[in-house]
């Protein structure tokens, strides 16, 4: 009994009567409270949070949306793009509905509809999966399918996509399995020829049979760190089933695959029926089947139901883009004047000028904020502390700024 009473704590020294619980090891005792600070630090240390129970449904994020109201929100941030944008609306809502299922007995299964935005760099791909991560409150990931590898290459293992995701949850597993993936360059992880014995095939067909897998829905062993996987890892089991993959790619070329198909489809019918569709019209009439030329093996195709398309952005949906969206760019450039007390103000023939450059470099949107960066970059650095609290941008001002920026015009 007095052995019993000289137990001690062997991190702490609590006594055994101090304690609630005293756990004994080989030559060692710990005490319940040192068991739950060790926890602690574990928790910290890992960066791992404790995982809500996967039965409470009350983890699982709100849905109280139509899709009328998910596009409503989009239009507060994206200029046009109105195809896409329903397109999109309708299937997240779905998606969120399904997840939303009731598991009743004779209730369907429904299908999950991961998405395909085709559309040229910077007319908003990325940011529409964002827009709609962030008003649903899921976590939400972007990789680039360029640095998928099949496994035992450089590169990353697919699986790389879902420690992403986990990491965007705070490792809250059941928040994962129900967040959002966009996948950039889908287009470039084609199917290289058809003699794979010549060439390994690295970055194509293996990446898009590991790809295939995630879509289709599957139970999946995720390092937690990232990395390789290797025999003595610790594996987090994540169920894709839930996750929504939304991918895009330029696809360049493909409104000509698009024009060929229709032509070919109106032959035999009579003159009228030929319509002559115009060329920026030509992207609307997409389908699943216009991506198998580019080398998307036909199952990763069938697992992304849905295609549509981003318009390339003209002078019109630019000059918008500055200053209309809710974060639009001039918008973000005053704010951050402002944070030094100083009001930024522009002509309004300056945003003409800002879209002409823009236009000159054909980055889509993208090329507006290197405009505005080569137009304001003197401004920003004496900003701070400037007598003068206000800021005027004239044409003549931006357009000797870029003259003497590297996107002046290289001389004929
Ligand atoms: P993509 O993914 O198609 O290459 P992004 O979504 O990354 O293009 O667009 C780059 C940036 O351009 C965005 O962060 C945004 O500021 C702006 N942008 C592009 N398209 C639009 C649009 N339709 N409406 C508003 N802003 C846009």
């Amino acid at each position: 009994m007095s052995e019993e009473k000289n137990i001690h704590c062997s991190f702490c020294g609590r006594s055994k009567d101090e304690a609630e619980m005293m756990i004994a090891g080989v030559d060692a005792h710990i005490c319940d409270r040192c068991v739950g600070q060790a926890g602690g630090i574990l928790h910290a240390e890992l960066g791992e949070k404790p995982q809500s129970n996967p039965l409470d449904v009350a983890a699982k994020p709100e849905f109280d949306f139509t899709p009328k109201q998910i596009k409503e929100h989009l239009d507060e941030y994206i200029i046009g793009q109105e195809p896409a944008k329903r397109t999109l609306a309708v299937a997240v809502y779905n998606h969120y509905k399904r997840i939303g299922l009731v598991p009743l007995k004779d209730a369907p299964d429904v299908d999950k509809s991961n998405i395909v935005l085709v559309g040229n760099t910077g007319t908003g791909k990325t940011l529409m999966a964002r827009t709609i991560a962030k008003m649903l409150n899921v976590p939400f990931t972007i990789v680039d399918a360029t640095v998928l590898t099949e496994a035992g290459y450089v590169g990353e293992d697919v699986e790389s996509i879902l420690t992403r995701l986990l990491q965007a949850a705070d490792y809250d597993l059941n928040r994962a399995q129900v967040g959002i993936v966009f996948i950039d360059e889908i287009d470039k992880i084609a199917r290289k020829g058809d003699n794979p014995s010549i060439t390994r095939d690295v970055s194509g067909e293996g990446v898009q049979q590991g790809l295939l897998k995630l879509l289709e829905g599957s139970k999946v062993n995720v390092p937690p760190k990232g990395g390789r996987k290797h025999p003595d890892q610790k594996y987090i089991e994540v169920d894709t089933t839930n996750i929504l993959f939304i991918a895009g790619g330029a696809f360049v070329g493909i409104e000509k695959k698009i024009g060929s198909r229709l032509n070919s489809a109106t032959l035999g019918y009579s003159k009228e029926s030929r319509n002559h569709v115009e060329d920026d019209e030509v992207l609307s009439y997409i389908t699943p089947s216009d991506l198998k030329s580019f080398g998307l093996i036909p199952e990763l195709i069938g697992r992304m139901p849905i295609v549509t398309f981003m318009s390339p952005l003209d002078k019109d949906a630019l000059r918008a883009i500055l200053t209309l969206p809710k974060n639009a760019l001039i918008k973000q450039y005053q704010h951050l004047f402002h944070m030094d007390d100083i009001a930024l103000s522009f002509d309004d023939e300056v945003y003409d000028y800002i879209v002409e450059v823009a236009l000159d470099y054909s980055l889509g949107a993208r090329g507006l904020r290197s405009v505005c960066e080569a137009i304001l970059t003197d401004h920003m650095f004496d900003a701070p502390g400037m007598e003068e609290k206000s800021i005027h941008i004239t044409k003549e001002y931006a357009k000797a700024q870029i003259e003497r920026s590297s996107l002046r015009k290289i001389p004929a």
